[in-house]
């Protein structure tokens, strides 16, 4: 697996079933991991965040999620051979740990959101070992780090929104236990049903950002880092995709 800077933000171009046996990886080892899910939205909110550029850097692993990635890496002729997408990584990494009995907490989104993104994970995957779950909206984290101890999750899903989710693995992953933790954004709201992905189609021609904008219009701030991303590539020219050195 080669790893790169994308506008120095720490990116490795792997496939998704090469990122799933790194995962499985990780849970053989008695640390917590930290894997990020990076698009051309985050690595511009690293440009103007130095801790969220640090955690992110500092990750265990980070795949590229998001068109605008592999796009970056061919105007590098750095080939990403696919997008491995934070949703669907998450539900394919959830039917591997079925087979391995190894726990699984969902932490984030309003109430009752990861709840019933559980149970729909749970509907779809035989076996899956859910260990427990909560919302992404509390004060004091102490006593959501016992719960996720006490409930033996060793892989933690938390979704509350960068760098909130990477900061709480990198703080409190080893109290809690887990031995990966993954940053979901609003997947919880898309696995629920709260929120719909686009349609196939739409995401083939790489259109996900426009239905987005389309169903909240309020993204639109959002959505503009897209285009900012392409021109901060374009203008750093072949080094904006690079061979990364720790
Ligand atoms: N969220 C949360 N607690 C908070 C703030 C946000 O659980 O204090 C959740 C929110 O409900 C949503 C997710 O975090 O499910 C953020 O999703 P978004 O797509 O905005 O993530 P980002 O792209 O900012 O990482």
């Amino acid at each position: 697996m080669e790893t790169y800077s994308v506008l120095g933000v720490k990116c490795s171009s792997l496939t998704m079933e090469e990122a799933l046996q790194i995962l499985e990886g990780f849970l053989s080892e008695e640390r917590p991991h930290l894997v990020v899910t990076v698009g051309p939205e985050m690595v511009m909110r690293a440009q103007e965040n130095e801790e969220f550029k640090a955690l992110v850097n500092g990750a265990d692993l980070v795949v590229p999620d998001g068109a605008g990635i592999l796009w970056a890496g061919r105007q590098c002729g750095i080939k990403f051979p696919e997008r491995v997408a934070g949703v669907e990584l998450i539900v394919r990494f959830a039917q591997r740990l079925g087979r391995l009995q190894a726990p699984l907490f969902l932490l984030g989104a309003a109430p009752g959101i990861a709840e019933k993104a559980g149970e729909n994970l749970q509907k779809q995957i035989d076996n899956l070992p859910l260990a427990g779950v909560n919302d992404g909206y509390f004060q004091d984290p102490q006593p959501i780090v016992e719960k996720i101890a006490a409930s033996q999750a060793k892989v933690l899903y938390v979704g509350l929104g960068s760098p909130a989710q990477e900061r709480w693995v990198r703080q409190h992953g080893a109290a809690a236990g887990i031995r990966v933790g993954i940053g979901v954004g609003g997947s919880f709201d898309v696995l629920s049903g709260a929120k719909k992905r686009a349609p196939r189609w739409m995401i083939q021609l790489h259109l996900e950002w426009l239905y987005r904008f389309l169903c909240e219009p309020s993204r639109f701030g959002r959505i503009l880092a897209i285009p900012k991303f392409m021109l901060r590539v374009m203008r750093a020219g072949s080094q904006a995709v690079k061979p990364w050195n720790e």
